[in-house]
């Protein structure tokens, strides 16, 4: 075990609720009960077995606190490795709150965030990106987020970034066996094969950052924008996507006003609609505020649905909206196509080449599944299939993954270059240690409480 206190938190959602539950995890956790928990027919928390509840009472010199279960799961078979108790109560602000001030009063200590996740992390229970899962499951806004950080749980992407690692390794193995034999052809061959194995391994690592964009955006949702001028069906569209296939509607407390963020479900993509209330108080950003601010939105976004009007010619604004679009994901939405065909459809497709361009009628309910299916295959990008393969989820790893990259490039040059088989050697093992980093095997004490503090308390 690596720490000798022991911590002590409210690790239900606080507000009223059925139960709630306070969570302790050390080895003072059981002794910590004992002091507080008597149970209906005497039995203390040390009486329990592991994984069996006991039901009685809080109690704070003589006085009951509150009716509670007591959960006792002792080391090493835990969520932290450590002996855990829970004690379900009531779930009140108020008994929660006075039954963790016994517990820290008994010796406890108030958990840090995440900290019952890093000391799993820290006693070898789940490496860093089954930890970082954790709270990828707790966040998740779809049903195909929340199988992706399930499947991150149980170690997919862990066990692919471990594979990788003893590729390496073989190869490290296999150049340090050729430096005990420098005379002799075995150097050759061994570099031949070794970077013969580098472009192996490097292939694979291209294919895990080709799920990047898929991972953050099932973990964090895709910034969309709908942009297009007064009148277009902006607010049509919304209300469309919004009755059919709404999610979650988080309210984020602003300092000048609320920002609403509204999650539409695409397929399990969390699709983040920004600035809702915006689209539905002032509908016509273009017009209104005008196309600078329009490019502020679109710079923001991670996708960019354009409405454009059938039954209309194309106009200034509409080409100015057009011009926004270069280099970005966007889908081009001709609305109103119920309508006589006015909109010179030719020049559209000249204006923004490459880009998907959908005829739609939000009245009459046509063209909605093609933009939805449209959305899908840009997200899965046809490299991955849904909810199947380990998937890169968070920056962090991307970016480690991305440097392994690098250094087996570097291998490459080396070899390139004729340098001797210990110059390889060292790219290997920085690639080896990059990667080690992602599932936490090579990582510092600095990233790691980086990464807990991201968690709320109690977890
Ligand atoms: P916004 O200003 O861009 O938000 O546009 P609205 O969503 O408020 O729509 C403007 C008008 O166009 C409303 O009267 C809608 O009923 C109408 N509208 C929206 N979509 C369609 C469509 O597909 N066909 C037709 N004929 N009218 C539409």
């Amino acid at each position: 075990m690596v720490y000798e206190d022991t911590i002590s938190a409210v690790a239900t959602a606080l507000g009223e609720g059925g139960i709630g539950i306070i969570r302790m995890s050390g080895n003072q956790a059981i002794q910590v009960a004992d002091q507080i928990f008597i149970g209906v027919n005497g039995k203390k928390a040390s009486e329990i077995k592991s994984f069996q509840a006991a039901y009685g009472n809080i109690v704070d010199e003589g006085v009951i606190i509150d009716e509670v279960l007591i959960l006792v799961m002792r080391a090493p078979r835990s969520y932290t490795r450590e002996d855990v108790v829970e004690i379900h109560c009531h779930g009140g602000v108020t008994p929660l709150r006075k039954i963790l001030d016994l517990t820290l009063k008994q010796g406890a200590r108030l958990a840090e965030p995440g900290e019952f996740t890093k000391r799993a992390f820290l006693n070898g229970r789940l490496d860093l990106t089954q930890a970082e899962a954790v709270i990828d499951i707790i966040r998740s806004k779809t049903d195909s987020s929340l199988k992706m950080a399930v499947g991150q749980l149980s170690g997919v992407l862990s066990e692919k970034i471990r594979e990788l690692r003893y590729e390496i390794l073989q190869m490290i193995a296999h150049l340090e066996a050729s430096i005990d034999f420098p005379e002799d052809d075995i150097e050759e061959m061994t570099i031949e094969e070794v970077t013969q194995g580098v472009r192996e391994t490097m292939a694979k690592v291209e294919q895990l950052l080709a799920t990047t964009q898929t991972g953050k955006v099932l973990r964090d949702g895709m910034a969309t924008v709908i942009i297009g001028k007064p009148n277009v069906g902006k607010s049509s569209l919304l209300n469309a996507l919004l009755n059919e296939k709404r999610a979650i509607v988080t309210d984020i407390p602003g300092t000048t006003r609320d920002i609403i963020e509204e999650y539409v479900n695409i397929q399990g993509i969390p699709l983040k609609i920004v600035d809702t209330a915006g689209i539905r108080e002032t509908a016509d950003i273009v017009e209104r505020i005008g196309v600078e601010r329009a490019r502020e939105f679109v710079d923001k976004a991670d996708l960019i649905l354009v409405l454009l009007d059938s039954s209309n010619h194309l106009s200034t604004e509409d080409h100015q909206v057009l011009a926004l679009l270069e280099g970005r994901q966007a889908i081009v939405l001709i609305n109103k196509s119920d309508l006589p065909q006015v909109l010179e459809m030719d020049k559209v497709a000249e204006l923004v080449p490459g880009k998907k361009v959908i005829r739609l009628s939000i009245a009459d309910e046509i063209g909605l599944d093609q933009l939805e299916q449209s959305i899908v295959d840009m997200v899965y990008g046809g490299h991955i299939k849904q909810g199947e393969s380990a998937i890169v989820n968070n920056v962090r790893q991307a970016h480690l993954i991305e440097q392994a990259g690098k250094h087996l490039e570097d291998v490459l040059i080396t070899a390139e270059a004729g340098m001797p088989p210990d110059c390889l050697v060292i790219d290997l093992r920085a690639a080896w240690e990059k990667l080690g980093e992602v599932t936490g095997d090579t990582v510092g004490e600095d990233i790691i409480s980086q990464i807990f503090t991201q968690f709320c308390i109690g977890k």
